[in-house]
């Protein structure tokens, strides 16, 4: 914020880099948090009910703890870093698992593994949380989330299933503290939800202090309710109050009484909000857990156990037989397709978010901005220096299978002298079609340019050699003895590193 006349509110700012920019996802947070409820989400949009400036001075609340802005980032980090993993496409984690309800209603209604229902419903009937936020619909209108506060088990069968449209989940989380009184409440939410909760957690907000638990969703985007329901209106001659469910799997389907209408996701993509199109985090990577599909295993679920706090919740339902599980291990696709998602939506999010910059000057939130710190670090400090690598003679099966085991997702390339020769990766093991990765060697598919740093180099000097060059890791190799490989550092170690100093 800068600091003339009344530019010390924040909601000058708000409204002009993320309002009236368009890059709102409605979550509700700075309409919760804002001290003086100035702020109100009305239909699509934040409105200032009255001018906060005639009560304070100063008040930096709702533009650092809204998720699209760069304030905070982080801190929010700070979260989960202590977690033993850390994965370039999944972020930090403790365990990688399958899981689905125990109770196999659960699971036809959610077409899914029902965990983030039986997880919540088996929280409130255990007296784990007094209440969870979660994203029912309005009976008027069964395509617009409704974020409610809920009470009892039955509040939470009812939102089961994923919505596709923006919920103001921190919203009603305000409402649960200042409405309800609840002191122990567990929270659902896409990424951006996560983060403007871990936002208010690093400012400790006040509300802050009854957040018990956050599940975060994997998340492809949302897409804007009134602009992709005109289109469903006008192209396909359906009325919203016809639409009795909407489910993505590879169409976008409209449910209606006469049938099913399947629309390609390439068609509609355009509704999808411009956040999202710069929103770099695919798996929820600042929630306890983290929950998404499982494909193709029809009613299973992924979950990332990311805190101690999710570890001992999710163990506790586990051992009270309300949730089954799996090792990922034994299904490699699954693992390859989240990860390959989740890397996707980086670099495309990456390449976006270059377009956006130009246009609006400014960015909605992308972690790794604050990177003065890194200059007085050095390379030798960071890098990881146990090394897996492979061969160049590995076929592009035996690397998939390898990548599942070992939970990276991207590994120099020897050859037979034992020199690195490139970087085989998942994303290109897995553009392989399956009919042939038993006779494709990864030395064709390998990347061969290699980005290179050396010891005594800064850590800056690597993050700018990743930014060059689009890629998200570095070799480093010694000065007196180039052809040896010391170490590797990855987007991930800085972020480690930058988090660890705040
Ligand atoms: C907008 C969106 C995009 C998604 N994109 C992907 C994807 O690309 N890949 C993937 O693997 N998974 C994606 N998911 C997650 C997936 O659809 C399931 O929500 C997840 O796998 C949990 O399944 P479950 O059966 O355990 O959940 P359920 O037991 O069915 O519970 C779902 C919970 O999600 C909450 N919820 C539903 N919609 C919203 C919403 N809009 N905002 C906040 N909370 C909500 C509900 O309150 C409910 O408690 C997406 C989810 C959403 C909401
Ligand atoms: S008082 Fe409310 S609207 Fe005004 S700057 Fe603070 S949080 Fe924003
Ligand atoms: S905090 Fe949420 S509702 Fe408020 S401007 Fe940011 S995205 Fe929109
Ligand atoms: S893609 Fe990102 S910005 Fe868009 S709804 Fe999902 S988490 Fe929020």
């Amino acid at each position: 914020m800068d600091s003339k006349g009344n530019s010390l509110i924040a909601y000058n700012v708000l409204e002009k880099r993320i309002i009236n920019s368009g890059f709102c996802t409605l979550c509700g947070a700075c309409e919760a948090a804002c001290p003086v409820s100035a702020l109100h989400i009305q239909g699509e949009k934040v409105n200032r009910l009255h001018d906060c400036s005639q009560d304070l001075d100063l008040c930096p609340i709702c533009y650092e703890i809204c998720p699209h802005s760069e304030a905070l980032l982080l801190r929010s980090l700070s979260f989960v870093a202590d977690a033993p993993v850390k994965n370039e496409a999944v972020g930090y984690y403790r365990k990688i698992l399958l899981a689905q309800a125990v109770d196999s209603k659960l699971r036809e209604q959610s077409h899914g593994g029902a965990v983030v229902t039986s997880l919540l419903k088996y929280g409130i009937e255990k007296k784990v949380f007094d209440s969870a936020i979660v994203s029912q619909t309005e009976p008027e209108n069964p395509t617009k989330p409704k974020p409610s506060v809920a009470l009892v088990p039955d509040d939470i069968l009812s939102a089961i299933g994923s919505k596709f449209f923006p919920s103001s989940v921190a919203k009603a989380y305000g409402r649960a503290v200042y409405g309800h009184g609840k002191t122990a409440i567990a929270f659902v939410g896409v990424p951006c939800h996560v983060l403007a909760l871990r936002k208010m957690e690093a400012w400790q907000h006040k509300i802050i202090d009854h957040l018990k638990i956050t599940i975060g969703l994997f998340c492809f985007g949302t897409f804007s309710l009134s602009s992709l329901l005109d289109y469903i209106t006008e192209k396909y001659k359906i009325k919203p109050s016809d639409i009795k469910r909407l489910r993505v799997s590879s169409n976008f389907e409209v449910h209606t009484e006469s049938g099913v209408t399947q629309i390609p996701m390439h068609e509609i993509e355009k509704h999808i909000l411009p956040s999202c199109r710069a929103c770099t985090d695919f798996t929820s990577e600042l929630a306890d857990i983290s929950v998404g599909g499982a494909y193709p295993l029809p009613d299973w679920s992924t979950v990332i156990i990311r805190t101690k706090a999710g570890e001992d919740f999710f163990y506790e339902a586990v051992e009270n037989g309300v949730i089954n599980t799996w090792v990922i291990e034994q299904e490699p696709k699954v693992y390859e397709r989240i990860v390959v998602a989740a890397m996707q939506k980086r670099t495309s999010a990456l390449k976006e978010a270059k377009e956006m910059e130009k246009v609006y000057g400014y960015l909605p939130a992308l972690l790794l901005r604050e990177t003065d710190a890194l200059a007085n670090i050095k390379i030798e400090e960071i890098m990881a220096k146990n090394i897996t690598t492979v061969p160049q003679d590995m076929t592009v099966s035996q690397f998939l299978n390898f990548v599942a085991k070992q939970h990276h997702i991207s590994y120099p390339m020897m050859n037979e002298k034992g020199k690195p020769v490139g970087w085989a990766t998942l994303e290109e093991a897995s553009s392989v079609p399956k009919t042939k990765r038993d006779t494709t060697l990864v030395s064709q598919i390998a990347r061969r340019k290699l980005i290179v740093a050396y010891p005594d180099e800064t850590a800056l000097d690597a993050f700018k050699r990743m930014s060059e060059s689009e890629t998200g890791r570095v070799l480093i190799f010694d000065r007196t003895n180039p052809k040896k490989l010391l170490g590797i550092v990855t987007k991930t170690d800085l972020m480690h590193t930058l988090t660890k100093k705040c």
